[in-house]
């Protein structure tokens, strides 16, 4: 059987039996679809309510399903400027594409076209004969771990230095994230141009210490703004600087300062010093002439750990789609699924997005590393047959890593 023909089905059935709520304002959105091994194949699609676009669902049970961060007075009307565009929904992606996580090294591997040398981990560059490669990519619990710190550093954002609470909601991505839809009035009329400075505020893009009022003064004192008043991200550094002495490690100021072991033991010592002088508005003196660059090597440091890593472009083009939240993703079989805030701690992608049964089904497995799924850890495969539960084959089905060979 097709493999392509096989997901659709698979992908039927659950619609069948799974209503999805679709995005807000669902009739003003503009859909895209796509097939397998393609996220979009088609746009300009348009529902008038949520039963059109349920039954569009069964009827056509589309691999990839997406919707538009705008809302348009015409979403079907092409191109795209005959939209006509209302408003649009500020979105996050957060990818372990995006984070260079150590775990890739165990299960990513990677093979170069040119000289047909391969090897373990997520390069972009052959170590023989520097070729761009193939990355073969895969994600774990640990990768998803690393995303969910992103988030929870966003949310932090949005609550702590813009106030907002309500109109955001958050779905896994059915692949290697998560989403974060902000659909909160005071956003979603936002410029195209306050977009960018949104996120160049969020990945703290060029940012200026001294203009901050962290700088050494003509008196040689370093000098940083009063706790009482500082705001945004000088409250941010402010705060990044108290919490690195108040860890204590030695090992981490050496690293966040660029000084020895030996200095940042000394500095330990004076921790309360430099903790009471801080909230005077003054940062402390070091010995000699180091004040300036152990201060500058922290700020930036401090800054480092608390910036989002966010693609400043992807994240502005208000004209792209998104996956539709609780829908399936056609490269894993596993559902977008909307995560309540208060479940996100404790939220498990790789277990709690798998839909489909464990009915055996038989497959013939290419290469594959360990991977987990639904609480068991599956594989290596290396080209055999295994008869395997249907929601471990629609997996790898879906990453083009599997073909069906009975028991269909
Ligand atoms: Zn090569
Ligand atoms: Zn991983």
């Amino acid at each position: 059987m097709n493999e392509a023909v096989f997901l659709r089905e698979k992908f039927r059935e659950y619609y069948e039996q799974n209503k999805v709520s679709g995005p807000s304002g669902i009739s003003q959105r503009e859909f895209g679809v796509g097939e397998f091994g393609k996220k979009i194949t088609s746009r300009h699609l348009s529902f008038s309510s949520a039963d059109e676009f349920n039954s569009f669902l069964r009827n056509n049970a589309p691999l990839f399903i997406s919707h538009s961060l705008g809302y348009y007075a015409f979403p079907s009307a092409r191109p795209m400027n005959a939209k006509e565009l209302l408003k649009a929904d500020l979105i996050y992606e957060f990818d372990a594409d995006d984070l260079k996580t150590e775990c890739k090294k165990s299960h990513d591997s990677w093979f170069c076209g040119n000289c047909g040398s391969t090897g373990k981990g997520n390069v972009s560059n052959c170590s023989k004969c520097g070729a761009g490669v193939e990355v073969d990519e895969w994600v774990c619990p640990d990768c998803l771990k690393a995303v969910k710190a992103q988030v929870f550093k966003l949310m932090e954002f949005l609550e702590e230095d813009f106030g907002v609470s309500e109109g955001i909601s958050l779905n896994y991505s059915g692949s290697k994230g998560f989403h974060i839809h902000i659909s909160d009035e005071n956003f979603s009329k936002l410029s195209p141009q306050a977009r960018v400075d949104l996120v160049d505020y969020l990945t703290a893009y060029q940012i200026d210490p001294v203009s901050l009022g962290f700088f050494l003064s003509k008196q040689k004192k370093f000098v940083c703004p009063p706790p009482g008043v500082a705001a945004g991200w000088q409250k941010r550094i402010l705060n990044g600087v108290e919490a690195l002495f108040e860890r204590g490690s030695f090992e981490e100021i050496a690293v966040a300062g660029n000084v020895t072991t030996a200095s940042a033991k000394q500095l330990l010592n004076e921790r309360s010093t430099i903790l009471s002088k801080l909230a005077e508005g003054v940062l402390f003196q070091l010995p000699g002439k180091k004040t300036e660059g152990f201060w500058n090597s922290v700020i930036e440091y401090v800054v480092k750990l608390q910036r989002l890593d966010i693609d400043r472009q992807t994240s502005v083009d208000i004209s792209k789609i998104i996956r539709v939240p609780d829908t399936l993703h056609g490269s894993t079989g596993l559902v977008a699924k909307t995560i309540p805030f208060q479940e996100f701690k404790e939220f498990e992608a790789l277990n709690s997005a798998v839909v489909f049964g464990g009915e055996e089904i038989v497959v013939q497995v290419a290469k594959t590393p360990k991977f987990f799924l639904h609480g068991e850890w599956w594989g290596p495969f290396d080209g055999e047959k295994a008869g395997l539960p249907e929601f471990v084959a629609v997996y790898l089905i879906a990453k083009s890593k599997a073909h069906i060979v009975s028991g269909v």
